[in-house]
């Protein structure tokens, strides 16, 4: 393994690798500190103490402490970048749609050409085949590609469904707890590991940009352009984009994708007066919920707050066998989402922890106050539906008291995108 491109902290972890430059981890800028790992200049998390090593005060920087501490007395090195050429090989057992088809017409051109490019493609349409045919036109060209998420547990998805095709790539994937093993010419990654990097990559991939907190929404960018060649491509790929990040593009360089993989159209949410309470059990919500089992039919049923949502819980577990809860806090929470994955539950109540990354066949939703939720939230979650193509269709009930302004925006969304993939011929 090589640290090419990569910031180092102990040169005994180099071979024949090239020193690009060498300097302490923080430094001082116009009076302020500045972080050399991970370009942060925000004052407040810098902390300091006496080092006895050089008998005198040293700084630290606290933002990027996972990736190990750098400080005012101690060199940090910046290791010269790299370039290995492959065969790109990839092989995909089935043939794209003509909206895949375009979408990775578009990816391709826009890393051929470093160019920018957000791809706002509706859920399930398949997003991460997309980017096979631009990937491997990149590293045939010898170009450093990042494939990067906000959640360790799509970088974790991604990076298999990567692997599955990518057989001959030395793939690197990158979360706390895991680092690189190969020359980091492709990697997965959170980007908080992207902090490693210094102006490494040719091309970097933003899956589900929209899952990121909002307050991260700078240090993201920094972070990619510090990462990446002055000449790269930054893809961006979400369901969700907001007015902040579509501004970022030029007209041409948005592209809508309006269509699911399997041809059929987005779930549209419906919107039922109900109000589900803590002290008594709701008569619709426990009719619903025994047809869904009767049917042999999967339910979430989200909710906006976990003190809330359990309390509710406690009434519905005395009718089912199958049932369970979860959120962001639970402990169990990775055994849970197993159980789901082998058919061990039927109903499952959930945060918005539930609105990515799991996708399963025969599935309908239920979202208890909606009011509390974003457009694009009611949206992720209405894109747990219908995912499957054996099961390309279901329900997405919304419960609330009024329909809202973001209920309304979500539905909205969701039918101009299925009167649009009408029009261009790509519903069944
Ligand atoms: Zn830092
Ligand atoms: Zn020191």
């Amino acid at each position: 393994m090589k640290y090419y491109g990569r910031i180092c902290h102990d040169l005994s972890d180099i071979t024949d690798e090239k020193i690009l430059k060498t300097l302490p981890g923080v430094t001082i800028v116009n009076d302020k500190y500045k972080c050399n790992q991970c370009t942060n200049t925000d004052q407040r998390m810098f902390y300091h103490y006496y080092c006895y090593h050089c008998n005198k005060e040293t700084i630290y920087c606290r933002s990027c402490i996972q990736l190990g501490k750098v400080q005012s007395c101690k060199n940090i090195y910046v290791i010269e970048s790299h370039r290995e050429e492959t065969s790109g090989y990839f092989k995909l057992d089935f043939k794209l749609s003509p909206q895949q088809e375009l979408a990775s017409q578009k990816v391709s051109e826009a890393i051929l050409s470093h160019s920018p490019l957000l791809l706002h493609a509706v859920t399930g349409a398949g997003k991460t085949e997309m980017i096979f045919e631009g990937i491997s036109k990149a590293r045939r060209k010898g170009y450093n590609v990042a494939v990067v998420s906000p959640r360790v547990d799509v970088v974790k998805e991604v990076y298999l469904r990567l692997k599955q095709a990518f057989v001959d790539e030395q793939i690197d994937l990158l979360y706390e707890g895991q680092i690189a093993k190969f020359n980091s010419t492709f990697i997965v990654s959170t980007v908080h590991q992207l902090m490693r990097y210094y102006q490494h990559f040719d091309v970097v991939i933003v899956d589900e940009v929209d899952a990121f907190p909002l307050e991260m929404d700078n240090q993201l960018m920094t972070t990619i352009s510090k990462a990446t060649r002055i000449q790269s491509s930054h893809i961006y790929l979400t369901a969700t984009p907001n007015k902040q990040l579509r501004s970022l593009f030029k007209e041409h360089q948005i592209i809508t994708l309006p269509a699911r993989y399997h041809g059929h159209p987005l779930p549209v949410p419906e919107f039922h007066y109900n109000i589900v309470k803590t002290t008594k059990i709701n008569h619709k919500l426990l009719k619903f919920l025994k047809r869904q089992v009767n049917e042999n039919r999967k339910t979430f049923v989200f909710f906006h707050d976990i003190n809330y949502m359990e309390s509710v819980f406690k009434l519905y577990t005395q009718y089912f066998s199958k049932i369970e809860c979860v959120s962001s806090q639970d402990p169990e929470r990775h055994e849970k989402v197993s159980r789901l994955r082998n058919n061990e539950v039927d109903i499952m109540f959930t945060t918005t922890i539930l609105e990515r990354g799991v996708t399963l066949p025969a599935l309908d939703v239920v979202v208890i106050r909606t009011d509390m939720f974003t457009s694009s939230a009611i949206i992720q979650i209405a894109g747990r539906v219908g995912r499957k193509t054996s099961n390309p269709t279901g329900n997405v009930i919304c419960y609330n008291k009024g329909i809202t302004k973001e209920m309304d925006l979500a539905r909205k969304e969701i039918m101009s995108m299925n009167k649009l993939a009408k029009e261009r011929g790509w519903l069944k």
